[in-house]
C-alpha cells in the first residue's frame, strides 16, 4: 500500500466508496464524481501507477473484472453503450497515481464524444512512417 494514495486508503477502507465488485486482486467502485450514472473504476488492490508497472496476472484480473462487470454496469442503468479507458499517465489525465480502468456509461444523444476526441491534434503520419512504428512495437511485442 501507498500510505498517501486515496485508492488504497479505499482498498484498506480507511475511505469509504460504494464498492460494486470485489475479489482476492480487484475492486471495483463507484467514481466519486460520475460522469453517468454508473461511472465506475476498476483497480488493482495492489498499487501501481501505470498499466506497465501492472504485473500480468493482476492485470489480467483487472481486465477479466472491466470484462465482467461492463454489460452489468450497462444494464443496471440502461446505458445505450460505455467508454472502458485508462487514462495512463499525467500526460493523459491521470489524476489519482493507482491505475483504475474507468467503465462510463454512455446514453444516445447524451453530448458526449467518442475516446478519440480525448489527444490533440491528428498527427500527419507517412506510410514509412506507419510501417517503421508498426514494425517497432510488433519487435516490441515480441513479433517477428
Ligand atoms: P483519473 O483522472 O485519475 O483517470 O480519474 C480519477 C477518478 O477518480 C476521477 O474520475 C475522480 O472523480 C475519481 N476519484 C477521485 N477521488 C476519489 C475518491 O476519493 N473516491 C472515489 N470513489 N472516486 C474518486
Ligand atoms: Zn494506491
Amino acid at each position: 500500500m501507498a500510505e498517501d494514495c486515496i485508492f488504497c486508503q479505499i482498498v484498506d477502507g480507511e475511505i469509504p466508496a460504494r464498492v460494486v465488485y470485489e475479489d482476492a486482486d480487484v475492486l471495483a467502485f463507484l467514481d466519486a464524481n460520475p460522469l453517468a450514472p454508473g461511472h465506475t473504476l476498476v483497480i488493482p488492490k495492489d498499487h501501481h501507477e501505470r498499466l506497465g508497472d501492472v504485473p500480468p496476472e493482476s492485470g489480467e484480473m483487472m481486465f477479466a473484472a472491466l470484462h465482467y462487470l461492463t454489460p452489468i454496469v450497462e444494464d443496471v442503468v440502461d446505458a445505450d453503450g460505455s467508454n472502458v479507458a485508462f487514462n495512463n499517465g499525467e500526460a493523459a489525465g491521470q489524476e489519482v497515481p493507482h491505475v483504475h480502468g474507468h467503465i462510463i456509461p454512455r446514453f444516445d444523444d447524451d453530448g458526449g464524444r467518442p475516446v478519440h476526441a480525448v489527444a490533440g491534434e491528428r498527427p500527419d503520419l507517412a506510410d514509412d512512417e506507419l510501417d517503421d512504428i508498426a514494425d517497432s512495437i510488433a519487435e516490441g511485442a515480441g513479433e517477428e
